[in-house]
């Protein structure tokens, strides 16, 4: 991560890209930089200004145009948050802030404007004390930012406290480093997964096939031997994979490496972001389609962040 691309600059005379995109870059850094890791970056076609893995961390100057119901914090964590960095939103799973860092800024993200300082990695001992006080939290997700940006002891012993406490039957970890930087799955995160005993799902971010290349194969087989679930969450992006074709071939390279094609987001309406969106009724179009042309387990849920609802919303 130390040697992740931070300026503009650089990354358009890395990838031989024209200059205006450069400028069109510095005024979108204004709220949220840029930041891509250079294992990503390995991936991206030199050249290619619509290149799919590019238009996801590459800042642009619409991203500082206000949009009408696009805001700061468009699925109401804020309002779920309780404290030393626990969010619940529904019944049986709080979900842990562990981490604020990501291993890259990807410009859709709706915790693009999370206040993360509300919490912060000392604070783990009150949140797990919540988790332990209420036996109706059954499956803990460790999330972030990323928490695999943590060190692998620290993570160890988040781990191993997590097990502890009797009442929790699941253990989740919401991570893209896998895709981003996959030499991060170290021999110690693997064996950390494996030694614990409660089962473990791991949902990483794959948003295009592209993403997917020999170390990534590499780096989710080690986490299946080590005995962990891997599910696929994509966001659903403009002229990234808003075609038949582009989600077939995610889907399709997906189940191969055995990762279940869990969600496919809605766009979350974050200020920002605007020039991602999709209208739903495409989306739904596109994963009808997908179903005619897939096995039913290749087809992910096409689903909603709506504030108040007990559940993400299923849009088809
Ligand atoms: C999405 C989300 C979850 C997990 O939801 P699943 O439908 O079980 O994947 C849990 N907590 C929060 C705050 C979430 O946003
Ligand atoms: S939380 Fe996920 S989508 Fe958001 S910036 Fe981090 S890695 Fe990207």
């Amino acid at each position: 991560m130390q040697d992740a691309i931070r300026d503009p600059q650089e990354l358009v005379k890395h990838l031989d890209l024209p200059a205006e995109i450069a400028v069109s870059a510095a005024v979108g850094v204004r709220d949220f930089g840029l930041f891509v890791p250079r294992e990503f970056l390995a991936r991206m076609e030199p050249g290619n200004p619509r290149d799919p893995l590019l238009l996801q961390v590459l800042p642009r100057s619409e991203e500082t145009l206000p949009i009408a119901d696009f805001g700061t914090d468009p699925v109401s964590d804020s309002a779920a948050h309780e404290g030393h960095g626990l969010l619940r939103k529904y019944p049986g799973r709080a979900l842990l802030v562990v981490h604020e860092t990501c291993a890259a800024h990807c410009r859709y993200c709706f915790r693009r404007h999370f206040p993360y300082d509300l919490s912060g990695p000392t604070e783990w001992h009150d949140a797990l004390q919540t988790v332990a006080s209420d036996p109706s939290i059954e499956e803990l997700i460790l999330s972030g930012g990323d928490p695999l940006t943590l060190g692998d002891d620290r993570l160890s012993q988040l781990v191993q406290s997590a097990e502890s406490i009797p009442t929790l039957r699941r253990l989740r970890i919401h991570t893209r480093l896998p895709i981003l930087i996959p030499q991060r799955i170290t021999t110690e995160f693997v064996d950390l997964l494996q030694r614990c005993r409660l089962p473990k799902f791991l949902v990483v971010h794959v948003n295009h096939a592209r993403e997917i290349d020999d170390q990534v194969r590499d780096a989710i087989a080690r986490i299946q031997r080590a005995g962990a679930m891997v599910l696929n969450q994509a966001v659903l992006l403009r002229e990234i994979n808003d075609s038949v074709q582009a989600l077939r071939e995610l889907c399709t390279e997906l189940i191969r490496i055995g990762v279940v094609p869990y969600y496919l987001h809605q766009l979350d309406r974050v200020a920002g972001a605007g020039h991602f969106e999709v209208p739903v009724e495409r989306g739904r179009q596109l994963i009808q389609e997908l179903r005619d042309q897939l096995p039913g387990y290749a087809v992910p849920r096409y689903v909603a962040d709506v504030p108040g609802q007990a559940a993400k919303v299923v849009l088809a």
